[in-house]
């Protein structure tokens, strides 16, 4: 399996781009760098697994949609759970922000432009040759982490996160997990914004893998702040030599 990380920070900043993962050329997990990472090859998009609904996460959807209905024979299916579906659908794909493009029908068919399907924490869904098991984030919004595996191998996403149990008990039970991705956003020394705002600092992440039974994993960090990346940069290999830093255009392979 090959995960490409077409977006790795927690912000937009210069040609930063924020939270989206490629699984192959149909699947995403989060919008936040499609456009100016694909190009063209948006239009190979079928569906966008969403964790969250913050802007970081799903701000890419709108102009995808917008871009590619006139070509498209099929629905841009979006996934996530119903808080997130709610949130893009009312608040941002409500005509008000920007069209309604699940009530219009794209022109190369009687199709609406875009579904929401709706995911229920702890079942797995099959998407192509992937099985995708969504389980509950602790963020400060409704948020999913996703357990993604292809022939019996894979990986572990935290979404945005804070201290979560969930985590360290599913990479513990099951061996098939090889790598962890999670997210760290600010320097230690801000562990009460992280705490208020429900991410992880170094040292928080640090503290947490103390859970973690396992020394097989690969352990990758992205959704760095653009305001705090370069003391995380220093940071983050002082307190965890081991975890890898994520940026745009990286590829894992699993
Ligand atoms: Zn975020
Ligand atoms: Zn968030």
């Amino acid at each position: 399996m090959k995960i490409k990380v077409l977006g790795a920070y927690g912000g937009r900043f210069g040609d930063l781009g924020t939270t989206c993962l490629q699984l192959s050329e149909r699947i995403l997990i989060d919008a936040g760098n499609i456009m100016r990472s694909l190009g063209e090859k948006c239009l190979d998009v079928d569906y966008v697994l969403l964790t969250h609904a913050h802007l970081d996460h799903i701000v890419d959807i709108p102009f995808m949609v917008d871009y590619t209905f006139r070509y498209r024979e099929q629905p841009l299916e979006v996934m996530g759970c119903s808080d997130t579906l709610s949130a893009v659908k009312d608040y941002i794909m409500n005509w008000n922000i920007w069209p309604e493009f699940s009530s219009i029908r794209l022109i190369n068919s009687g199709d609406y432009a875009v579904t929401y399907t709706p995911l229920d924490i702890g079942k797995s869904i099959v998407l192509n040759d992937f099985e995708i098991f969504p389980f509950k984030a602790n963020h400060t919004i409704p948020t999913l982490g996703y357990i993604v595996k292809k022939e019996g191998k894979g990986f572990l996403f935290t979404a945005d996160t804070y201290r979560n149990p969930v985590i360290w008990k599913k990479l513990n039970e099951d061996k098939e997990i090889k790598v962890l991705i999670t997210e760290i956003s600010y320097p230690s020394y801000m562990h009460n914004l992280a705490e208020i705002s429900k991410h992880y600092t170094p040292k928080i992440l640090k503290e947490e893998l103390r859970s973690l039974k396992r020394d097989d994993i690969e352990i990758y960090v992205m959704h760095l702040k653009p305001n705090s990346i370069s003391e995380l940069l220093k940071e983050i290999p002082e307190v965890l030599p081991d975890v890898k830093i994520l940026k745009d255009g990286d590829e894992i392979i699993i």
